[in-house]
């Protein structure tokens, strides 16, 4: 090739020092290595000094710098003000605790490459292998699909898009919701999550579409109450579609009456859909696993593997009864895409059974934590978290001053610092002050929420990392925070 001497045709992204590259690799993984262990020493969580925050609002790099110094920053201030959902005491929402293998597969996918789209790759083979792996664990049949995504949400869209599609009496890929006969109702519980809002809103079905059913006092769906509100919608000319059962819901960890609820779809010839992306996995757990019998027998099922797998984020998945109803919502045929018996293209392509086109390697993160760990450990820690919610209820209920607030049905305890005498409004400024000093003393984080109009702390136990002795100093600091803030705000005049 004749070269042009105005134009560099040897460009790359390539390191232009091997050596240098190496060492710093080394050393982000020796002070990885380093933070994990000794992660309890330090606070869950710090506020951001400005000059940190400054740090982030410069404009885009128009040179290089070296990746030593690049990674510097990201040692230096990136690291220290990270969410603290990988520390021991870390309570909050709810949000795996990540783990070292998992990390170490996300720096392996990136370094593979592999576009998990389509193609004829053993990443695709570690896909796949990841998605019967689920399957087994959730004791779906043989012969139901699974895909991969994001995380819960866009696991729950795709099992609703395809309730949807299977419920709507009309080809609606072809002729779209306009031309359907009857509008379509879902039914879920007072507690579902709010992705399923964000879900009927994508979906053109609309927030009203979405019937809201009351709970018992243990936050499961009442399914008397849901039979009826089928029934008068039935009454009405409207087509009862598809039911979304919760397992483990985000405000109490309560899990819907499964069983009750596949009975129901069944006699109703309506979609079962569960939103497991808290509980799904207690299936794996042996002390627990009957809390949510009939799982299996859902059309759709969305669980996250980035609760209680651990999987750094972000990983969810999606599995789907109906394997050929599930590729039949997704699936397309462009004619870039041909599948192809021989060659690079002869794969299966894992694109068909979703929204995304390209996909990213994230099953190697479960693929090699499952193989690393074993399915059983996974299970135990689910007990052990399980067990801990109920030693956090055991010590609330022992003390007069602690408020338990909703029934501990799996891992997540809701609580309050309530010495009694206190009208709802100061109860609700007090705890609220309670949790934030909390936050900002590193010493622990939990989150909070309202059930039933009053105001709780929410702790969530989806931590491998936690020890008992955790939980008796998050339980003592309540107490002596409650107190001294109760003092504080009697002394005012
Ligand atoms: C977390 C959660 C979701 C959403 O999952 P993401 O992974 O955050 O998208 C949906 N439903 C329930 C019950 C959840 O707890």
């Amino acid at each position: 090739m004749k070269s042009d001497p105005k134009f560099d045709d040897a460009l790359t992204l390539d390191p232009g020092d091997w050596t240098e590259f190496r060492a710093v690799a080394h050393a982000a993984i020796d002070d990885a290595t380093d933070r994990i262990r000794t992660l309890r020493d330090g606070p869950v969580w710090q506020p951001m000094p400005e000059d940190v925050r400054a740090a982030f609002s410069g404009p885009v790099p128009s040179g290089p710098q070296s990746l030593r110094e690049v990674y510097e920053q990201v040692a230096t201030q990136v690291i220290p003000h990270a969410m603290g959902n990988v520390h021991p005491r870390f309570w909050a929402w709810y949000m795996g605790a990540g783990d070292l293998a998992g990390a170490l597969a996300d720096f392996l996918a990136g370094v593979d490459g592999s576009n998990l789209g389509v193609g004829d790759t053993a990443a695709s083979l570690v896909d796949q292998q990841v998605t019967r792996w689920i399957r087994e664990m959730m004791r779906f049949p043989e012969g139901a699909s699974g895909a991969l995504v994001s995380g819960g949400t866009m696991a729950n869209i795709i099992g609703l898009t395809a309730a949807r599609n299977a419920m709507a009496g009309i080809d609606l890929r072809k002729h779209g919701l306009a031309q359907m006969e009857r509008p379509l109702a879902f039914y879920a519980s007072d507690q579902v999550h709010s992705c399923h809002h964000k879900a009927m809103n994508l979906l053109g079905l609309g927030a009203n579409a979405l019937r809201h059913i009351p709970t018992d006092d243990g936050y499961r769906i009442d399914v008397r109450a849901l039979r009826d509100a089928i029934a008068a919608d039935r009454k009405s000319g409207i087509k009862p579609a598809c039911v979304i059962a919760t397992a483990g819901s985000t405000n109490t960890g309560s899990v819907d009456d499964l069983n009750a609820i596949a009975d129901l779809c069944a006699r109703e010839r309506i979609w079962m859909h569960v939103d497991g992306c808290i509980g799904a996995l207690i299936a794996i757990a042996p002390r627990n696993a009957h809390l949510v019998d009939g799982i299996e027998r859902a059309d759709s099922l969305a669980l996250d593997l980035h609760k209680w797998l651990h999987a750094p984020f972000d990983v969810g998945c999606v599995l789907m009864r109906d394997r050929a109803r599930h590729r039949s919502t997704f699936a397309e045929n462009a004619e870039y895409l041909q599948p192809a018996t021989r060659g690079l293209a002869a794969g299966e392509f894992l694109h068909d059974f979703t929204l995304e086109t390209s996909r990213g390697f994230r099953a190697l993160k479960v693929w090699m934590m499952l193989k690393h760990h074993g399915v059983e450990m996974f299970g135990r820690l689910i007990d052990q978290n399980i067990y801990q919610a109920r030693y956090l209820t055991g010590l609330v209920e022992a003390e007069p001053s602690l408020e338990l607030m909703a029934p501990t049905a799996t891992s997540v305890v809701c609580f309050r610092f309530n010495p009694g005498g206190s009208t709802e409004d100061a109860l609700r400024a007090l705890n609220t002050e309670l949790l934030l000093r909390l936050q900002e003393s590193g010493l622990c984080v939990h989150s909070d929420t309202t059930l039933r109009g009053r105001y709780c702390l929410r702790v969530a136990f989806c931590n491998h990392r936690t020890r008992p002795s955790d939980i008796d100093e998050l339980a003592a600091a309540v107490l002596l925070l409650g107190n001294e803030l109760l003092q504080a705000s009697r002394s005012i005049p």
